[in-house]
């Protein structure tokens, strides 16, 4: 790898075995041109925020990549993933089945028409913070300081562990 970021990275899914889909999204991020995987958090359940009501829970989880893609050219990846997990789909144009987000690219700070970075709600989600923490509780949040700090302003009860869950 010539040129070297962190970058830190998002996952969730609602939709056909969600933590079957946050496995395989993980191992298609790793396979992916320019991405090394260097870790990969727990995976979480937690309880829908905004959209339609009754939706299923979700699981969630955040990763940690060396890459040599430009912040650009790392989402136009994880939106071709995305929509190789919605092509699966047949008829059903609900919620997406694979949610990939930006959440941090070393210490840069982009406000671009279609990426901003960090993710500008990064800070006030628990179900983003909490996977966060535990593979990067000191990456700081722009001016919204440490994820630690973050996680600890936010509510978190409706987040467990995926695998300790009912
Ligand atoms: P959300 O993730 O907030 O539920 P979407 O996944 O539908 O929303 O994202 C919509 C758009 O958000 C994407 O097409 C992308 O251009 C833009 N976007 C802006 N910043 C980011 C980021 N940091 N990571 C991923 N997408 C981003
Ligand atoms: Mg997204």
């Amino acid at each position: 790898m010539v040129d070297r970021h962190i970058a830190w990275i998002g996952l969730g899914s609602n939709l056909d075995d969600p933590a079957g889909r946050i496995r395989r999204g993980v191992a298609e991020i790793a396979a992916a041109p320019g991405i090394e995987l260097l870790a990969v958090s727990p995976l979480y359940r937690t309880a829908p925020v905004g959209g339609p009501a009754e939706q299923p829970m979700f699981c969630n989880a955040a990763a940690v990549l060396a890459t040599e893609l430009t912040p650009h050219a790392l989402l136009d990846a994880l939106q071709a993933i995305e929509a190789a997990h919605d092509r699966v789909r047949d008829v059903r144009w609900g919620p997406r089945t694979l949610d990939l987000d930006i959440l941090a690219y070393d210490e840069r700070r982009l406000d671009d028409r279609d990426l901003c970075i960090p993710h500008p709600r990064a800070h006030e989600r628990g179900f983003v913070l909490a996977p966060l923490a535990d593979i990067a509780p000191a990456l700081r949040l722009g001016a919204h300081g440490r994820v630690i700090d973050c996680l600890a302003r936010v509510a978190r009860d409706d987040i467990q562990l995926w695998e300790t869950s009912p």
